[in-house]
């Protein structure tokens, strides 16, 4: 659908709407539970859809902030499930008061849709990314340098390439640099995915040549996740022009990648050289000492917006820092978790709680593999390797063996036939029958339900 046909409001919406609301609430009825949904989510309306994140309308500002601090993350996680590309929210409130409502369409109805108006609508700086909420340890401590000096020393770096692994901060940090440097200048922040979009879609409206224009006015431009230009060829030869044209012209350029500019496959060996003509840092995973100033300075945050204690004992913020994953983004997602069950249940919370809150996160996120479940198994009802392995089927093994698979089934994305193969290739009917075994089992036998649940938290843990 072409945007121009959406006159109430021309951003470029719906042309790429894929979430069903009704089946989202749905979903968030049944993760977040009766009560929670009720209370809190059901009122969620969605008021725009973009490529990259949405925009929900909520009543009150009560309402925004209780959601933002409990939920934001659970919600992003749901919304990521039909729709993988969302990676922000936005709140927007939304009284009853049909005035209002008014008001807010008034305020973009009078845009016209053209490219500088759509690709504005990417280019907004969050401004909670900035230098100041941006915390420094070992592992980030020179891409924060590199982007603090870009800032002081206009097109002397130039182009600054920035890289590591997801949730670890690039997009903050590429933020961080357009808000600092747009009170001064013409900053353009788009994503490479976004660039392509609006390539694509002046191409198909002849508006290249405004294309061109626009993308080179700018005197400060960055651009991120570059490394979705592989292998399209179109692109990249549109992006090596405007990069010569900006680079010519002493305009800054920023970019973020995934990886090193070497290592981007499937990428002309000229764009390649240009991207490692600058400055290139990357951006490493936290290690414990950064996690843990990440954590304090969450409860900060949350002390300074709720005005109340989250209630983290020093153990279980140890624990955190620990035990999660090398990713700031799920680290704090996994703090807003437990603030918010510790909330809920009303009583500080220990590690065991901990542990069980976030089983289902590591569940998700975490890369378990078999041979893992199969040995941790094993040791745990001392038993060898070979033994759990093996075709005899005596209680002691068999039990023990059944459990493997059936851990393998829930904490693996593994087929039935897969899981049956790492067991010396039994027949998946094999599984399916251990699984069922278990799960009749569990229903009321307290001791392999105590078993299963520990073996799964040293699956996890480690
Ligand atoms: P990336 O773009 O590398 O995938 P993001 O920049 O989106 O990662 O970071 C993920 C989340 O973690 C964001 O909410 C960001 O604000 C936060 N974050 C990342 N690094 C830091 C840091 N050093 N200090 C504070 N917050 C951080
Ligand atoms: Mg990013």
């Amino acid at each position: 659908m072409e945007e121009i046909s959406f006159k109430v409001n021309s951003k470029p919406v719906l042309e790429e709407s894929v979430l069903d609301w009704n089946l989202v609430q749905k979903s968030f009825k049944k993760s977040f539970g009766e009560e929670i949904y009720t209370s809190w989510l059901r009122n969620i309306s969605l008021l725009k859809e973009y490529n990259d994140y949405v925009i929900l309308g909520v009543k009150t500002r009560f309402f925004r902030d209780w959601i933002t601090s409990r939920y934001a993350d659970r919600i992003l996680s749901e919304l990521k499930k039909y729709k993988i590309s969302i990676n922000r929210l936005e709140f927007k409130i939304e009284p009853d008061d049909p005035g209002n409502k008014t008001l807010f369409t008034n305020l973009s109805i009078n845009k016209v849709s053209d490219i500088k108006d759509s690709v504005l609508n990417y280019n907004r700086l969050n401004p909670n990314l900035n230098f100041e909420n941006f915390i420094v340890g070992k592992s980030n401590n020179l891409s924060f340098l590199s982007a603090k000096k870009i800032c002081g020393q206009l097109s002397r770096y130039n182009p600054l390439f920035i890289y590591g692994g997801v949730g670890l901060g690039k997009t903050h940090l590429l933020n961080a640099i357009g808000l600092e440097l747009s009170k001064d200048n013409t900053v353009m922040f788009i994503s490479a995915e976004r660039f392509m979009y609006q390539f694509i879609k002046s191409i198909k409206k002849n508006e290249m040549v405004n294309f061109k224009d626009f993308f080179r006015k700018a005197s400060v431009f960055i651009i991120d996740d570059i490394q979705f230009i592989r292998g399209k060829e179109g692109l990249q030869e549109e992006f090596f022009h405007t990069f010569n044209t900006l680079f010519d012209q002493s305009s800054q350029i920023v970019i973020s990648s995934d990886r090193a500019p070497n290592k981007l496959d499937r990428v002309q060996d000229r764009i390649k050289s240009r991207l490692s003509g600058g400055l290139v840092v990357d951006i490493g995973s936290p290690d414990f000492e950064l996690k843990l100033k990440i954590l304090r300075k969450k409860i900060s945050d949350y002390q300074n917006s709720f005005k109340e204690n989250p209630d983290l004992q020093e153990d279980v913020i140890d624990y955190l820092a620990k035990y999660s994953n090398s990713n700031i983004r799920e680290l704090i997602g996994v703090f807003n978790r437990v603030v918010a069950f510790g909330k809920m249940s009303k009583k500080p919370l220990n590690i065991n709680d901990c542990k069980i809150i976030l089983k289902d996160i590591y569940n998700s996120s975490k890369v378990i593999s078999i041979d893992k479940i199969q040995s941790v198994t094993s040791n745990f009802f001392s038993i060898t390797l070979d033994d759990m392995l093996s075709p005899r089927r005596s209680r002691p093994l068999a039990r023990p063996r059944q459990i493997a698979m059936y851990l393998a089934k829930k904490l693996t994305p593994r087929s039935l036939p897969e899981i049956g193969r790492k067991f010396s290739n039994r027949d998946h009917t094999t599984v399916i029958h251990a699984v069922k075994t278990i799960e009749k089992l569990l229903e009321n036998n307290d001791e392999l339900r105590k078993n299963v649940e520990e073996l799964k938290s040293l699956i996890l843990s480690d």
